[in-house]
């Protein structure tokens, strides 16, 4: 009888668990993502390998940004037991100041992306971590901060749609010392240990402090969301200069609980390019003789090989 219900309550749990729609990194669980989440095993998904080799090199215009030097509105921060999360509070958003805004790059004049949040995706280990690789590179840990078409009312409604969603993809590198632009996010790091535990926090942040100081260089390519759904509904616009945390600062991220073991090694496998033309945007004097001025006409690029 007590094996009968033990196991009754380990199928109850499972069951919820499924219903939850989670999900886990382990090969064996990755492979399975598309059985559940469809979009998973798509043609178009994330993250992918990046090199100069694989790419065409142009002196595409700078990626330009708004707000990015005020500080965040109120945030709601979660471990949600596959990442920590920074979420613009819905709730507070009436009350806030215009939100952190991108456009240029690639984008489409008439677009505009506000940011919506943002994540880490992080290595248990120090030589991985980090979902895209750069010429053979993976580095201890990328962030995603992402951003939300102005068309669409929510997250939700924009990852249905091909442009719904724009994510600048930053990668870190270890040093010594801390980086003290991530204090604030790591202060209260302490209270997140437990999955779904979560805080609604007025960071002295700015979305400036977490970019490299030189975002001139950036690759950029149409993919997907790199948990599930997988919807393949971002423009991802990666820089290749890293930013510095120390390793007692990405030791925090690793004291974090996923439940059952520390939270990190989440990120995804990398997927295939296939048709998908892949840009790098460079600035060279080759380019400055060939191009007027850098001015392309956006809506020209081709994002696949026919
Ligand atoms: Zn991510």
């Amino acid at each position: 009888m007590f094996y009968f219900i033990f196991y009754f309550f380990i199928i109850l749990v499972l069951t919820f668990q499924m219903s939850l729609g989670s999900f886990g990194y382990s090969r064996r669980q990755q492979h399975n993502w598309p059985r559940e989440f469809k979009d998973c095993g798509g043609k178009f998904q994330s993250p992918i390998e990046l090199s100069p080799s694989k790419s065409i090199i142009l002196p595409l215009p700078s990626l330009e940004l708004l707000g990015y030097h005020n500080y965040l509105p109120r945030l709601t921060i979660k471990n949600n037991g596959h990442s920590v999360a920074l979420n613009v509070d819905n709730n507070n958003l009436k009350l806030n100041r215009k939100l952190p805004y991108i456009f240029g790059a690639t984008l489409e004049d008439n677009e505009g992306y506000e940011f919506s949040g943002l994540h880490f995706h992080w290595g248990l280990k120090n030589y991985r971590g980090s979902e895209h690789v750069v010429n053979g590179i993976r580095y201890p840990m990328e962030m995603h901060i992402i951003h939300k078409n102005k068309l669409y009312l929510d997250i939700k409604e924009a990852q249905e749609h091909k442009n719904g969603l724009v994510v600048l993809g930053i990668f870190f590198q270890l040093q010594d010392e801390d980086n003290n632009n991530l204090n604030p996010i790591l202060k209260n790091f302490q209270s997140l240990k437990w999955i779904d535990s979560d805080l609604k926090m007025n960071l002295s942040i700015t979305l400036k402090s977490l970019l490299p100081s030189d975002i001139d260089t950036y690759y950029t390519y149409r993919g997907s969301l790199t948990t599930p759904p997988c919807s393949e509904a971002v423009t991802w616009i990666i820089f290749t200069n890293p930013i510095p945390i120390s390793f007692r600062q990405l030791n925090k991220f690793r004291f974090l609980s996923n439940g059952e073991d520390s939270l990190g090694d989440n990120f995804r496998k990398l997927q295939d390019l296939g048709k998908r033309k892949l840009y790098l945007r460079k600035l060279n004097d080759d380019f400055a003789k060939k191009y007027d001025s850098g001015n392309f006409n956006i809506s020209d690029l081709e994002w696949i090989y026919e």
